[in-house]
């Protein structure tokens, strides 16, 4: 009788573990797959541009976790110089421009811009409202 119950036992302690496994392993797929989404939404959110710099920084880490260097890294990259963006004298700040030589300075974001891009910025309509914000026409000037 002592026997049987100890036995009844075991097996609801058996069942009972094979079910918190199951729900455990059930609830680890769920959270792979919300995470699995939300690196998609996140990697979908990102320009082509950003897309291209994440791919190619992936790139020079794998290069230096295999080699053990930065053999094999093209450093005339122009994707390399994710640092250098909207800095003075540096590259554009408009994502898909990133031309070297940014030397126009926007009051608005406190980067440096591209000539082209600091005159587009600087739309006619715009310099009304530029005017009122921060007294002068234009947003972005060239920082001499
Ligand atoms: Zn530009």
């Amino acid at each position: 009788m002592g026997q049987a119950n100890l036995r009844g036992t075991f097996e609801q302690r058996k069942t009972s573990a094979i079910i918190e496994a199951i729900r455990t392993e059930k609830r680890r797929a769920a959270e792979k797959k919300a995470q699995e989404k939300k690196q998609a939404d996140e990697w979908n959110s990102l320009t082509t541009s950003q897309q291209q710099k994440r791919v190619f920084i992936a790139g020079l880490m794998a290069s230096v976790m295999t080699h053990g260097n930065t053999a094999g890294i093209n450093f005339e990259s122009e994707l390399f110089d994710v640092e250098l963006k909207g800095i003075k004298d540096g590259n554009c700040n408009v994502t898909d421009c990133q031309k070297p030589g940014a030397t126009y300075y926007n009051k608005s974001t406190k980067k440096y811009y591209c000539k082209a891009c600091a005159e587009m910025i600087n739309w006619e309509g715009g310099r009304k409202d530029v005017m009122e914000l921060y007294g002068v026409p234009l947003l972005c000037e060239p920082d001499a």
